[in-house]
């Protein structure tokens, strides 16, 4: 019997006449034959992750616009059910960039096998994936902190940040979260491990910040930008670094002003944007870390869990709402 593969396309980009939600279609087709050196893989979980609401958008970025009509772009694992490439077998459990779709056939590029049975699949998504990686990336190559210095990171709770804090808690360092909300901040600081976690909602992150921070801030890990990133800027000590991973206040409209530049000067700064696909070479080593660590027991995370295909664009405009806490998924099997 045919089986048929659910996907959902970008039917049109963002624009202010129409919810996010609305630029999606959800699609039926039959699972297609395989050829010579293609592999049918069932998608467990699909990723939803805040880059993909930049590729919504047909506007120059370091990657290219996801196509209108094509099937949404996005990481995935899952598990080989057919094989006519001699690298994976039946039963491989794999990550890869299936998108936001049930099946997904792959020639094998850009596709690894995976241990399921030392951490959950779902892991390679979050913790020992895409996201950790990132976060082990920005954390111990660009801001490079030394034992007893004070890290801050925003987006706390989330897949990244809650990796950074836990990573620069690891190597000796104060860590200071900010987040948004009780719970969150609660679950920094108790799950995660921090030492302080500001809560940015509630107002006065300025003086919230300098609290926890008496030493001041030398390294700080940017995923948010606007008012979070001008408030870390002016607590920067000198010749502090910036990792800065991501704006995600300003994905959903127009960018959001930052004007503590003056801080970089008097401070001499460091400040660098990194793209984590850019560093080939250490995802190995770094996966290789997290899956150990994760093993281990010694580096937590949270997976907020959206069940089923149809989910996929309410779990993705409710991470962009901060709706998550740790790795927002979609589970599909
Ligand atoms: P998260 O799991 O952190 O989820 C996104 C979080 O962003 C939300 O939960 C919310 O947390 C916060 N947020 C949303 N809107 C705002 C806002 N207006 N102001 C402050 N916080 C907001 O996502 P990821 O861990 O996957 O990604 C974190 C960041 O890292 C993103 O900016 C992403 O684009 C970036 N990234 C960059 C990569 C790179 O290669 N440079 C690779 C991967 C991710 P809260 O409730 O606390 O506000």
């Amino acid at each position: 019997m045919t089986q048929t593969n659910r996907a959902w396309i970008l039917a049109r980009r963002p624009a202010a006449s129409h919810p996010l939600e609305a630029c999606f279609e959800l699609t039926e087709s039959p699972v297609p034959e395989l050829s010579d050196g293609e592999v049918l893989v069932r998608n467990h979980f699909l990723s939803v992750d805040p880059y993909m609401r930049g590729r919504m958008d047909d506007v120059k970025s370091y990657a290219e616009p996801q196509a209108l009509g094509a099937v949404m772009q996005g990481g995935t694992v899952g598990v080989v059910v057919r094989s006519r490439n001699p690298r994976f077998a039946e039963g491989d459990a794999v990550v890869g960039r299936m998108g936001w779709q049930e099946w997904g056939v792959s020639d094998g590029t850009g596709m690894g096998r995976v241990d399921a049975h030392r951490i959950p699949l779902s892991a390679y998504l979050g913790v020992a994936g895409m996201p950790g990686i990132t976060a082990w990336i920005g954390l111990k190559h660009l801001i490079e902190p030394k034992p007893g210095q004070t890290v801050a990171v925003s987006a706390a709770s989330g897949a990244v940040g809650s990796v950074v804090g836990q990573l620069a808690k690891a190597m000796g360092c104060r860590v200071v979260g900010i987040a948004g909300g009780a719970e969150k901040c609660r679950m920094v600081t108790q799950e995660f491990g921090f030492d302080a976690c500001i809560d940015y909602k509630a107002g006065g992150l300025d003086a919230a910040l300098k609290a926890a921070c008496p030493q001041g801030i030398d390294g700080y890990f940017e995923n948010v930008g606007g008012p979070t990133l001008d408030a870390a800027l002016r607590r920067m000590n000198a010749f502090g670094r910036i990792a800065v991973c991501g704006l995600i206040a300003g994905y959903n409209g127009e960018p959001i002003p930052v004007n503590n530049i003056r801080s970089i000067l008097v401070n001499r700064l460091r400040m660098q944007g990194f793209i984590v696909t850019e560093f080939p070479k250490l995802w190995p080593v770094a996966q290789a870390e997290l899956v150990e660590a994760v093993a281990a027991g010694s580096l937590r995370y949270h997976e907020t869990v959206a069940q089923g295909i149809a989910a996929a664009p309410s779990a993705f405009t409710a991470l962009l709402r901060g709706g998550n806490i740790g790795k927002q998924l979609v589970k599909l099997v």
